[in-house]
């Protein structure tokens, strides 16, 4: 399957026939954003158990992933199995905006990874690579100096992957205040009566970080021996990365992601929150076409100006880079490893499998 600029309302079209099929319930949510079509929605599916355990399955976080996120939340629905006890949510195409517009960031050019968290910190390190991720223009020689950085500089260019609040035309941007979207995540929230439930578990589906067709797990925890830390590697096993403990090992911490900020809204639930990255290309790939993508819709009056052959170039590695799913074998590992995590994850819960 190739990406074109019909395969979110695809995706959006199939997961509904999967869902209903399955029996799901469910309801539309979208934030209030301007230029946002009517059917453009948060679409979730639920099914409320007796237990007072739910699992969420967030899709769409950063838009175009959701592409293979809800080949995922379709798979699950066509043949994964649950305990008819158990409530599962399944949110599909969380940043909306994005999805239905193939990008990572929303209308306002918000990471929505990097928007929830309780104070959007200053990041003092993005203004010094400014100059590298936002081009005044967009030209091979420009990428390149990123593409030729130094191994010694490379460390300060990845401490901008955190988030940043200052630059709304940046990379990594966080917003300089909390958005419609945490009124959405917030609604979502109450909607689903999550604040009731004892115990409440969210797999959140990425990808782009890691080595191509390698699943890597991330714990948002700020501590790897607290009793959330222990349960986590305890069902997931000791392969998961605590991204926000120092010296992590993976690429940078990551301030305001979506996991951490429901953990906030629901006081006294036992909470598990997982991010599952499907590795695809390398930084050296997927950076470039994320500054190219970034400048061309933030330059659309320059558009015209900048090499066709490079802008055809960097939005097809833009694509591969978050969505390559017309890779079959990719995308087998990607079901592979969301599904274990959905094993695990009913384990982990006291279930049995079946
Ligand atoms: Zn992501």
């Amino acid at each position: 399957m190739l990406l074109s600029n019909d395969s979110a309302r695809q995706a959006q079209e199939n997961v509904w026939r999967a869902a209903l099929r399955r029996g799901m319930e469910f309801a539309r949510f979208s934030p209030d954003l301007d230029g946002l079509k009517k059917d453009e929605t948060t679409d979730v599916f639920y099914h409320h158990g007796t237990d007072g355990k739910m699992i969420v399955v967030i899709s769409g976080v950063h838009g175009i992933e959701g592409i293979p996120g809800s080949l995922v939340q379709q798979s699950l629905f066509r043949g994964w199995g649950w305990p008819e006890e158990l409530s599962v949510a399944v949110v599909h195409a969380f940043n909306s905006s994005a999805f239905y517009n193939m990008r990572r960031t929303d209308k306002n050019n918000i990471d929505l990874n990097r928007h929830f968290s309780e104070t959007l910190d200053h990041n003092p390190d993005y203004a010094g690579i400014r100059h590298l991720v936002e081009p005044e223009m967009l030209t091979e020689d420009s990428l390149n100096i990123f593409r030729n950085l130094p191994k010694s500089e490379m460390g300060a260019f990845l401490a901008t992957v955190k988030g940043q609040c200052e630059f709304p035309e940046g990379l990594f941007y966080g917003g300089k205040e909390r958005g419609p979207s945490y009124e959405m995540l917030k609604n979502i929230c109450s909607f689903l009566h999550l604040q009731e439930y004892k115990e409440v578990v969210v797999i959140d589906l990425h990808t782009g970080l890691g080595p191509y067709k390698v699943a890597t797990l991330l714990s948002p925890l700020l501590s790897k021996t607290s009793e959330d830390a222990v349960r986590t590697k305890s069902w997931y096993g000791d392969g998961v990365n605590f991204i926000n403990v120092k010296d992590n090992g993976v690429v940078s911490s990551v301030q305001g992601d979506v996991a951490p900020a429901l953990q906030r809204l629901l006081p006294g639930v036992k909470f598990t929150g997982i991010a599952l990255e499907m590795g695809t290309n390398t930084i050296a790939e997927s950076f470039p076409a994320l500054i190219a993508e970034n400048w061309l819709y933030n330059h659309p009056e320059l558009v015209n100006k900048v090499n066709p052959a490079l802008v055809t170039r960097e939005m097809e590695m833009f694509l591969k880079s978050f969505a390559p799913v017309e890779d079959k074998e990719w995308l087998k590992a990607l079901k592979m490893a969301a599904c274990k995590l959905w094993c695990q994850s009913i384990i982990g819960l006291g279930y049995e499998l079946y």
